[in-house]
């Protein structure tokens, strides 16, 4: 099998020598480029297997690229991010990037993503979460197709909320705590403030929730963390 060629756009050319040195590592090709200008003409004559992306750019940013990609066709794209921009972004970024790693990530865990989603593009369905929908309520998630509806009525998550989602509906009943949920559904090397994990669940539940504040599905075990309630 030829080898796989991902091109790589990040203006910290720290970050960017460590990305190549690791995807090459893992027998990858890699094209590495430091500004969106560059990115845009280089993709105008080339189709990586894979676009990793940083969302913070000189000229053109991350996401003008992700629609001008997807413009043209469905080249996987792994974004970016810092922290501070996932709030305000991640709902932009969904609509055309695969998947996205926030800074400051492990190198290890953006080679693992880039491996599952060129896996996932190569056999679609195959890497997605098995099993059928779940049914509580009027509440129904979907893992084939990560589709979530109340009461018929379809629900936009993020990746992760999705996931969190998931990962306490498939365990119905069981208490989670905060750094608990932080090893399940992140699962990143690195450090993260165990609040993403309340501002995640405060997300889902005004999304989820007749009354957010009253919540019927995802509750709160004071002291402990959360649990799904079927
Ligand atoms: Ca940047």
């Amino acid at each position: 099998m030829n080898r796989q060629t991902i091109l790589v756009v990040e203006d910290e050319p720290n970050i960017a020598e460590v990305i190549g040195l690791y995807l090459r590592r893992a027998d990858y090709d890699v094209v590495t480029l430091h500004d969106g200008e560059a990115a845009l003409a280089w993709l105008a004559a080339n189709k990586p297997d894979l676009v990793v992306l940083d969302l913070m750019l000189p000229r053109v940013d991350g996401l003008e690229i992700t629609r001008w990609l997807r413009s043209r066709g469905n080249i996987p794209i792994i974004m970016l991010t810092s922290r501070r921009q996932e709030t305000d972004r991640i709902l932009g970024l969904e609509m055309g990037a695969d998947d996205y790693v926030v800074k400051p990530f492990s190198p290890r865990e953006l080679v693992s993503r880039v491996r599952a989603v060129l896996r996932r593009v190569a056999a679609p369905g195959e890497d997605v979460v098995p099993g059928p929908a779940l049914t509580c309520g009027d509440l129904t998630i979907d893992p084939a197709t990560r589709l979530v509806t109340v009461a018929g009525r379809e629900v936009t998550l993020t990746a992760r909320e999705f996931d969190l989602l998931w990962w306490l509906a498939s365990h119905p009943r069981q208490v989670f705590t905060r750094d608990q949920l932080l090893d399940h559904v992140w699962g990143l090397a690195e450090y993260i403030d165990p609040s993403t994990v309340t501002v995640h669940i405060r997300r889902l539940r005004e999304k989820l929730e007749e009354d957010a504040s009253n919540p019927r599905y995802i509750r709160t075990v004071w002291g402990v963390g959360y649990k799904f309630e079927p």
